[in-house]
């Protein structure tokens, strides 16, 4: 299991992020669902350590390590053990397809060329990209973007995937090959991480959600739970607002 402890952030006085505690399973699928500005981002963020939290810490693989650590070594293994899938995709525009998925295989994993090539592709053909491993960011679409940005995140084997509205940049009707990618990641067993708008997915996808309000996880249970049985009444209103 993954556990986040005590994770507090402020910009300013304002207090992003309140003590948050959360621990994930191996294998689960957690989506974090709740309004604008509640903090879903902010949270994805300090785990990876791209925001400075105040407080708070992370156990994973059995080592606890505090967001606040000065240790640049703990730094790069917290980032090591997490992998961020961002809404834009963030690949490197002037390297190819298999160059992204190649670059943290090299550079971070130091794997010999040729191995990193190998597992590049494997992970490339996994999300239905292998037919496009020469191919530029330019000449490829949004949602083939993403799916290259999730085997980059994939083939760096992390503990925890981390992904922050996935599929909110893409035109309609390449969401759902980016979805399918997420769900065929699940199935394999990756622990994941998400905050995603796509309540139909949220429902079918995760075991678990949570309802983030001002900073603080409000609701935490099943889809069932969540969905047809909330009891928080800010979920509640949440939920209507959003159907
Ligand atoms: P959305 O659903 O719109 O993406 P969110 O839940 O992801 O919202 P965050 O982006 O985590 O929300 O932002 C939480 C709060 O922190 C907001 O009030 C936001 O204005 C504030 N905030 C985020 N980044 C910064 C920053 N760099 N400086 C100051 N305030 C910030
Ligand atoms: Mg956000």
């Amino acid at each position: 299991a993954i556990e986040i402890r005590g994770l507090s952030k402020k910009y300013g006085e304002n207090i992003v992020l309140d003590k948050v505690n959360l621990t994930i399973n191996k294998g689960d699928v957690v989506a974090i669902i709740g309004p604008s500005g509640t903090g879903k981002s902010t949270l994805l963020r300090s785990i990876n350590l791209l925001e400075k939290p105040e407080e708070g810490s992370v156990i994973i693989n059995n080592r606890e390590i505090s967001l606040t650590t000065k240790s640049s070594k703990e730094k790069l293994e917290l980032r090591r053990y997490t992998e961020m899938v961002f809404q834009q995709f963030n690949l490197f525009k002037n390297r190819t397809a298999l160059e992204n998925v190649m670059e943290g295989l090299v550079v971070v994993k130091n794997l010999k060329k040729n191995e990193a090539r190998e597992l590049a592709i494997k992970h490339l053909q996994k999300v239905g990209m292998g037919d496009r491993l020469f191919h530029y960011p330019r000449h490829l679409s949004g949602g083939q973007q993403q799916r290259v940005a999730i085997a980059r995140a994939l083939a760096m084997d992390p503990r925890l995937l981390l992904m922050d509205e996935p599929t909110s940049a893409l035109d309609p009707e390449l969401v759902s090959e980016v979805l399918t990618t997420i769900r065929n990641a699940a199935k394999e067993g990756n622990t994941i991480l998400l905050v995603t708008h796509e309540m139909n997915f949220v429902k079918n996808v995760a075991n678990r959600i949570l309802f983030l309000e001002n900073g603080r996880i409000v609701a935490d249970g099943t889809p069932k739970e969540i969905f047809d049985n909330p009891k928080n009444e800010r979920l509640k209103e949440f939920l209507v607002k959003i159907h």
